[in-house]
Order: C-alpha cells, then sequence, then structure tokens
C-alpha cells in the first residue's frame, strides 16, 4: 500500500513545539518577531506574505510586513534591510522573491544580517549548510527533511535523485542528503535540465525528489518501483472544471506515481505546507539563538 505522505500532522508536531519555545522566549520578555519586505505587485507574493502573516499570528509570532512599489531604488531597499539587520526587535528578515526587474536580489540578500536570514539565503548560511556547520537551512529542503523522519524514511545508503540545481531547493537538498547522519548518508545525483537521459536517472533512485517548476512531467513508468516520491513542484494548471478555473499540480504525474510509488507526497497539501511552517522554526530559533 503506497503511504501518502501528508504534511498536515508533520506540521502539527512542529507547531506545538513551536508554541512551547515561543512561550518560553515570550517569559523572558521576547517576542519573536519576523519582517517580511515585499516590492512590487506580484499577485502570487501578495498571497504567499499575506499566508506568511497569518502563519506568524496563528503562533504568537509578531509579524511585520513592508510593502513598497516596484519604483524603489537597489540603495533605498538596501538600507531598509540593513536597519532591520540593525533593529535589536527584529529576529527573521526576508525579502520576498521575485523582486521587480532592475533590482539585484543577491546584493539585497548580502546586506542581511546572517543570524536573522530565516530564508537561509545569505552566503553565509549557505556555506554553514556546506559545512553542515549550524546556521539556517533553506525553508523547502530542511521541510523535506523534516517530513523524512516524520515518516522515518531511511535515506543512509539510498541512492537520492533530486531534479532541479536552484540555490533554494535543488542545491541545498542535495548537500543535506549528503550529510554524515541519520537523515542524510545517501548517495546523491543532481539532475538539472541539461541531464540526458533523465528517465535512465531517475529509474536508479530509491528516492526521486523533484523541484522543476513542470507540472507533471515526471511519469510514473520512469520509477523504480517502491521509490519514495518528494514532489516539491507547485503549478497551475488550467482546469474549467474547477471555480478558480485552474488547479494545482506538482511535478510528478500523482495519479499514476502512486501506483508504482511506496510513498510519495500529494501537491498541495506537504512541501508547500512545510516550507511555511520552517520559516516559523528559523523565526524562533533567530530569536533564541540572538537572545543568548
Ligand atoms: P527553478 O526554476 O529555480 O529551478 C528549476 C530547476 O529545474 C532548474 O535547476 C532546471 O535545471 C531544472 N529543470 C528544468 N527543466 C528540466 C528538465 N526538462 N529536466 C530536468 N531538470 C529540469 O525552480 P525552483 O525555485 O527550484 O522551484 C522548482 C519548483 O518547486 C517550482 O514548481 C516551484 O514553484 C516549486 N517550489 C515549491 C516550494 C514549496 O514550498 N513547495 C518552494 C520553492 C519552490
Amino acid at each position: 500500500m503506497t503511504k501518502i505522505l501528508e504534511g498536515k500532522p508533520v506540521v502539527s508536531a512542529l507547531r506545538e513545539d513551536l508554541k512551547t519555545r515561543i512561550q518560553a522566549l515570550k517569559d523572558k520578555g521576547i517576542v519573536p518577531c519576523l519582517t517580511v519586505t515585499l516590492v512590487g505587485d506580484d499577485p502570487s507574493s501578495h498571497i504567499y506574505v499575506n499566508a506568511k502573516d497569518k502563519d506568524a499570528k496563528e503562533l504568537g509570532i509578531e509579524s511585520r510586513t513592508f510593502r513598497f512599489p516596484a519604483t524603489m531604488s537597489q540603495a533605498d531597499l538596501e538600507a531598509h534591510v540593513r536597519a532591520l539587520s540593525q533593529d535589536p526587535k527584529v529576529h527573521g528578515i526576508l525579502v520576498q522573491s521575485p523582486l521587480p526587474k532592475g533590482l539585484d536580489e543577491a546584493r539585497v540578500v548580502d546586506c542581511i544580517d546572517p543570524a536573522k536570514d530565516v530564508d537561509g539565503f545569505h552566503p553565509t548560511n549557505v556555506g554553514l549548510l556546506a559545512l553542515d556547520r549550524p546556521g539556517h537551512r533553506s525553508c523547502t529542503p530542511w521541510g523535506v527533511i523534516q517530513v523524512l523522519k516524520h515518516y522515518g524514511i531511511p535515506t543512509a545508503g539510498k541512492r537520492a535523485v533530486v531534479i532541479g540545481r536552484s540555490d533554494i531547493v535543488g542545491k541545498p537538498m542535495a548537500n543535506l542528503l549528503i550529510h554524515k547522519g541519520e537523515f542524510g548518508d545517501a548517495t546523491v545525483v543532481v539532475a538539472h535540465s541539461r541531464t540526458p537521459d533523465l528517465q535512465a536517472v531517475v529509474r536508479e533512485a530509491d528516492i526521486v525528489i523533484a523541484a522543476i517548476g513542470k507540472p507533471e512531467f515526471v511519469k510514473a513508468s520512469w520509477l523504480k518501483p517502491g521509490a519514495v516520491v518528494i514532489d516539491v513542484g507547485i503549478n497551475r494548471v488550467e482546469d474549467p472544471t474547477s471555480a478558480k478555473g485552474y488547479r494545482v499540480v506538482g511535478d510528478v504525474d500523482f495519479a499514476a506515481a502512486k501506483e508504482v510509488a511506496s510513498a510519495i507526497t500529494p501537491v498541495p497539501g506537504c512541501v508547500g505546507l512545510m516550507t511555511r511552517a520552517i520559516l516559523m522554526s528559523n523565526t524562533v530559533d533567530a530569536a533564541e539563538r540572538l537572545s543568548k
């Protein structure tokens, strides 16, 4: 029987732990504070930012959202982020991606104090991850590791293929899986748009992690029977039967893949929820570390 790896129970367990830790901080007079900076009016970004605000408020994390017009200059945005980095009441700084054309995201991220970089995108945190030293981990891949832990899915000695080499998902995911330790120790292949014969690469894998951004791209016929499938993709496809006119699907053909896999994450319902929850967890980590 294929196990459907629902995100809700993982998130519930995580949130219970966070509530206790947030209360312990509040008992010391510290209210964890997450700031989200949104530049421009990308509609998806507004939805993500509202969701983050809601998650924070539900947990008792102070949430401050800064909204700026797309005409904001690079210098002003960098000055804003530097000011947040220096504000002792702020523990987490997130700059919503994508930034409008003309703004250099990497230079903005460089202005975030690494201790407050709850997205885990600052070069210092990327380096700490590569070295397996404590630091903020990129939310999505760290969320995937929590799913594997929660469901007791071993990775040691397994062959894993990560499809996608982005800085925020593919590369950190691969790094986490090769670290020494219980939910690492995997033999990892990172596949990408220039990988020849992707199907043959996927066929070898005990664990398939898809972060491509192409709806239902990975087919059931590519999978090794019994493989564990983690679908990171979030794609909108037209669906006239839905009230919204679209539905959200992953990068894996879920309906067919669940007949072949031993365990699979649904989209929506797992990795997206984990990403949001880890952002809260990273904010609480930051508040704890900064208050020591
Ligand atoms: P990205 O566009 O930065 O990277 C996509 C990767 O896919 C690239 O490295 C590219 O080489 C690879 N790729 C493209 N076409 C390919 C092909 N034909 N064969 C093999 N590899 C191919 O995207 P990203 O930011 O890593 O996001 C990937 C997906 O995950 C998107 O659907 C995104 O919406 C989703 N995502 C979800 C969450 C979440 O919380 N669930 C978080 C981040 C991203």
